[in-house]
């Protein structure tokens, strides 16, 4: 199964398609963990994407499209992946489009996880992650057994640059503008699915499970 995650920011799309993807037992593939990971390992690409990365604006397509594309042509995806965090603009839905048609499949589904952007704020504030893994955390509703360190992997939790108020309004404001349209776009070929995302993990996963087909 193909699948691309759409919402905005702190909407659960990390969340979710990590659950999706572990009870499909395919990739999750996010280009926001990626481009960290790249920053983090000191890469080139880590370096170009850092100052974009960190103001919460946009990595340039091209480079997002070339990460992508290595990754999708990684034998491991080859029984389906989730795409969380990509694509974001129009140009990269395309440029998905044609790396797809390279690799001769297509997607099933594009699942937007709808939410408020008053609660998506308060979300991202109170958001810790693990660096070296990618879980997610949140300290109200989704706090990690011992405060600050990783449940998976034992590492100490951190919070994102671009968690911080005026970073995270940036990033709404990317998305309405570059991300919106591409409801319209997978609308248009009948592949999208709303799901609403204020509900409880568990339950907006079952909302999901149901919009691609694999409920139960
Ligand atoms: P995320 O973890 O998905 O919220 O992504 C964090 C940041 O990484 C974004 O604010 C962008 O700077 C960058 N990024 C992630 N995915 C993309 C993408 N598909 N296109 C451009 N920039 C991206």
């Amino acid at each position: 199964m193909r699948v691309v995650f759409l919402g905005l920011p702190g909407a659960g799309k990390g969340t979710q398609a990590r659950l999706l993807a572990e009870a499909l037992g395919i990739p999750q593939v996010s280009t926001g963990d990626m481009l960290r990971q790249a920053q983090a390992d000191g890469t080139p690409l880590g370096q170009q994407a850092r100052e974009y990365v960190e103001s919460g604006r946009l990595v340039p397509d091209d480079l997002v499209l070339g990460l992508i594309e290595e990754r999708l042509r990684n034998r491991d995806t080859d029984g389906g992946f989730i795409l969380d965090g990509f694509p974001r603009t129009e140009d990269q839905a395309k440029g998905l489009d044609g790396i797809l048609g390279r690799l001769g499949v297509a997607l099933d589904r594009v699942v937007l996880i709808e939410l408020d952007a008053a609660v998506l704020a308060e979300r991202l504030g109170k958001r810790r992650s693990c660096p070296a893994c990618g879980a997610v955390y949140h300290l109200d509703s989704k706090p990690p057994a011992r405060a600050g360190i990783c449940d998976e992997c034992g590492e100490r939790l951190v919070e994102r640059p671009d968690d911080q108020p005026e970073r995270i309004r940036r990033r709404i404001e990317v998305f309405k503008a570059e991300t919106a349209p591409l409801e319209a776009y997978y609308d248009r070929r009948g592949l999208l699915a709303r799901v609403a995302g204020d509900g409880e993990i568990g339950d907006v996963q079952s909302a999901i499970r149901a919009a691609v087909g694999r409920a139960g």
